[in-house]
Formats: structure tokens, C-alpha cells, sequence
């Protein structure tokens, strides 16, 4: 019996599945059994639409359908717990699943934690992410790059530092950092993305780790929780999935992969964090690029931490309405409600049509945030920093300026 801590090789005996599968096709076969055993009314997945840029949320209740789901979307730039909450209730009255990338899991918390998603009632199983690339820029990257039309594309994937593509004629890879340094390649808040491995899902799968002849032919499973492990050893069980434990070489290189990863995040950071420059260098650069402004609230309404009723950018004492481009108030005030959980999740920027950085201005200050105040976003329940304030905490802070004030000492604290 799998418990939670274990680290597995899976794969399926499901046909349908195996077929579309990305690897083992354990996360369908997982699912297919959840459905199958009513663990959950329903399962929220990814599914290709028109064609392989086009990743869309389906929300499958028939275990026949789940087979649909099967297979990694790498265009698939959407973040799936917002939809639960604006469309399923926050899973308040609905047993759900929900494959989800490591910002998905993170999203999910920050929901949960404003009380917007009863996380009781879901299932999270977490597929490892090395990164997502637009739709749009893929194809431009293909045929610009590759020299391939982008519509005989069937299969692309990143694998050991290639974007790979298969098409009508043959395959071909292009080194990542290359595309990247050409602004091809993972969206910019993937390279700055340090949440690889989705611990805080209930089961963590992947491709890394796998080696020998199961090779691309199971999927890694990290068991992260007791409803984890309830739910691969049920499906064991009923014969949908079979596992082995992984191999301690394959352990050892999951751990160095997952590391080179953090190790290129930190240096797409510092990279994208230096380009703002500094002072008022810095504040000149904000207040220009957000000053093509249309005030469409995208970047609002997909936020995973926004979650009023009526946003304050929307009251006239604030911004003034009707202004075009509006104060540089509006900025302010998201900076100020959100800097603190961002979860670097990307959507502000992706979405917003006037193609502001936003999610970088909100990514920097948070890094700020975490290294000064020690909360880290999307990882667990902990509380976001002004919903619960401690008074010891509080006076170790004054006490660390070296000051009976908060003017001095504040960035370079004496103790
Ligand atoms: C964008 C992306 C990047 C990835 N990068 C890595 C990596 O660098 N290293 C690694 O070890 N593994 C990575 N994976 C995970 C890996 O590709 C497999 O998804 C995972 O190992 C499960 O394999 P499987 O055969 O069991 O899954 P399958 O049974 O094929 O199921 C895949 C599941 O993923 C869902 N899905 C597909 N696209 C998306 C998407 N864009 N967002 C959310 N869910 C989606 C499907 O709906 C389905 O539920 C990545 C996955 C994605 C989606
Ligand atoms: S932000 Fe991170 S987890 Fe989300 S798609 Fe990008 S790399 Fe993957
Ligand atoms: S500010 Fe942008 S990047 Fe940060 S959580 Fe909100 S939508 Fe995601
Ligand atoms: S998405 Fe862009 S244009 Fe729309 S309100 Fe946000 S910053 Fe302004």
C-alpha cells in the first residue's frame, strides 16, 4: 500500500488512455478510477480544441469521457482555480478533481484561504512544470525558427532543455536557452517560476526521475497526501493502474533536474528584476508602461488573489471615472492588495490586452515581500501578512531597525 512520502513508477493498463497518454497515463487512469468510484462528482482536466495550441478546461462527469483529457498541453497557459470558484461554486457542494500545474496548486491555496474554494472538497493531482509557452508565440516561434508551418505540428514537447516538435515530414528541437534568449520560448513568468514540483497537490507526477526501459513509459508520482495515497491504492486496486517503486538513480536525477531548474529561475529573475533599473528609473518605467492603461479589469477578474465584490479601482474616490489612461492609482492599488501572494501565476500579463508587464511589476515586489516578512504564497494555509498580524512579530520588527521608528533600518535591518 502506497503512503504518503512515497515516491512511485506508474502506468496504466486502461487502452483508450495509454493511447493519448503524455507517459504512464497514471494521472487519466487516477481519475477514470475517482469518477468510477464517485471519490468525485466531477473532474476539471485540460483538453486539445481545435488544435494544439488551443488547451481548453473541460469539466468530464462520465468516466468515458475522461480518456479525452490524456496528454501534456504545453500551450495550455490557463490557471483552472478561478474558473471553480466563478463557475462551480468553489466546489461547495460538488466533490471535485482537478489536474493541476504548480500554479494552478498555488492559486487554489491563495482561493482557499479567502474562503472562495472549499479545498475539502478537491482532489488536486499536480503534474511537475517546466514552463508554458503562448499559444500564439509558438506558432510565430515555429515557423519563424523551425521553418515549419505550424499547422502540420502533432506533438510538441521540452524535454532535457529542447522544445521539440514532431510534424508531417519528421521532428526537430531547438535548444530552450537559445529561443529564450531570442524572445522565444516559456512565457517570462515560467522562466521566473520556482514551483517545478507540486508538492502541495495531493500527488505530484512527472516525467523526471523515470529512467531505464520504463522511460517515457510511466509516469513519477510523489505521494503527497493521505487522500493521495487513498486514491492511487484504490485505483491499484481495482487493476487501472500498476506501480513500482522508483529507481534510486532516477530519485537522485529528479533531485539534480529539479535544482538546475531553480538555479535558471533565480537568473531569469535577477535578468528580468535588473531590467527595471532602479529609483526613480524604475518608477518612470512603471508609471510609462502602465499608462497605455485601458482599464478592461482583466488583469483583476483573472487574478487568483483578487476576490472582492466591488474592486476599489472601481470607486470614483480613487480613480476617477470615465480617465483614460486612468491615475497611476489603479496601479497602486493592486500592487498594495496583491504584492504580497502573488503567485507569479501570469495571467495579468498574458491577458492584458495593452501587453503591460503587469505580472513582472507584481513578481518583483513579492520577492521583495517574502525575503523581508518570510511568507511564502500558495504553499499552505498560512495566512496572507495583514490577515494576521503578531504582536511579537511586530515588536521583533521595530526592535531589528535598531530605531523606535519604521523610517530607518527598515531594508537593512541592524539585527
Ligand atoms: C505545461 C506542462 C509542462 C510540463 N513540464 C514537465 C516537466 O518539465 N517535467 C516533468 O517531469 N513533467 C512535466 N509535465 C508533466 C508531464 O508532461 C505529464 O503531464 C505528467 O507526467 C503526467 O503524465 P501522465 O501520462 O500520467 O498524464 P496523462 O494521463 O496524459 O494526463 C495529463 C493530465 O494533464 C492535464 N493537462 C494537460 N495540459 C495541461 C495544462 N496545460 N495545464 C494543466 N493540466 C494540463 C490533462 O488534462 C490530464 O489531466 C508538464 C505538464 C504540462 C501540462
Ligand atoms: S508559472 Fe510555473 S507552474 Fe505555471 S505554467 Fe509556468 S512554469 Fe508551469
Ligand atoms: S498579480 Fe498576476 S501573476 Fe500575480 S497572482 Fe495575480 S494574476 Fe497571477
Ligand atoms: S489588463 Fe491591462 S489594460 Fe486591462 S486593466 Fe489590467 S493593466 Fe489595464
Amino acid at each position: 500500500m502506497a503512503k504518503k512520502g512515497d515516491m512511485l513508477y506508474a502506468w496504466t493498463s486502461d487502452e483508450e488512455i495509454k493511447k493519448k497518454a503524455e507517459l504512464g497515463g497514471a494521472v487519466t487512469a487516477l481519475w477514470k478510477y475517482a469518477l468510477e468510484s464517485k471519490t468525485v462528482d466531477a473532474v476539471l482536466a485540460i483538453t486539445k480544441g481545435t488544435d494544439l495550441y488551443d488547451a481548453q478546461p473541460v469539466l468530464i462527469t462520465d468516466p468515458k469521457d475522461i480518456a479525452s483529457t490524456a496528454g501534456s498541453l504545453h500551450c495550455g497557459t490557463l490557471l483552472l482555480p478561478k474558473l471553480v470558484k466563478k463557475f462551480l461554486d468553489g466546489a461547495e457542494t460538488m466533490k471535485l478533481g482537478v489536474t493541476v500545474k504548480g500554479c494552478d496548486a498555488m492559486a487554489f491555496y491563495e482561493l482557499a484561504k479567502r474562503q472562495q474554494i472549499n479545498l475539502d472538497n478537491v482532489i488536486m493531482i499536480g503534474v511537475n512544470c517546466g514552463g508554458s509557452v503562448s499559444p500564439v508565440l509558438a506558432r510565430r516561434m515555429i515557423a519563424d525558427k523551425f521553418g515549419v508551418d505550424p499547422d502540420t505540428v502533432h506533438k510538441e514537447e521540452i524535454d532535457k532543455g529542447q522544445f521539440i516538435i514532431e510534424y508531417e515530414g519528421g521532428h526537430k528541437g531547438i535548444s530552450v536557452d537559445e529561443l529564450e534568449e531570442q524572445g522565444y520560448g516559456r512565457r517570462s513568468n515560467c522562466r521566473r517560476c520556482k514551483m517545478k514540483i507540486p508538492r502541495q497537490a495531493d500527488l505530484a507526477c512527472g516525467n523526471w526521475g523515470v529512467i531505464g526501459d520504463k522511460a517515457g513509459k510511466a509516469t513519477f508520482i510523489e505521494v503527497c497526501s493521505e487522500k493521495g495515497a487513498n486514491l492511487l491504492n484504490g485505483a491499484v486496486k481495482k487493476g487501472i493502474l500498476a506501480t513500482e517503486a522508483a529507481n534510486p538513480k532516477g530519485l537522485e536525477i529528479r533531485a539534480k533536474v529539479e535544482n538546475a531548474m531553480f538555479k535558471l529561475a533565480d537568473k531569469w529573475r535577477k535578468h528580468d528584476f535588473d531590467s527595471l533599473g532602479e529609483g526613480k528609473e524604475r518608477l518612470k518605467k512603471i508609471v510609462s508602461e502602465t499608462s497605455r492603461c485601458i482599464k478592461c479589469y482583466s488583469c483583476i477578474d483573472n487574478c487568483p488573489i483578487c476576490y472582492c465584490v466591488d474592486c476599489t479601482t472601481k470607486n470614483p474616490v480613487y480613480v476617477t471615472p470615465g480617465q483614460l489612461p486612468p491615475s497611476f492609482m489603479f496601479q497602486l492599488i493592486r500592487f498594495a492588495h496583491i504584492a504580497d501572494s502573488c503567485v507569479n501565476c501570469g495571467q495579468c500579463e498574458e491577458l492584458c490586452p495593452a501587453e503591460i508587464p503587469n505580472a513582472l511589476f507584481m513578481h518583483a515586489q513579492q520577492v521583495e515581500l517574502e525575503k523581508m516578512f518570510g511568507h511564502v504564497p500558495g504553499v499552505d494555509m498560512e495566512l496572507p501578512l495583514l490577515a494576521y498580524v503578531e504582536e511579537r512579530a511586530e515588536r521583533a520588527r521595530l526592535a531589528n531597525t535598531g530605531s523606535d521608528m519604521i523610517y530607518e533600518n527598515v531594508f537593512n535591518p541592524v539585527k
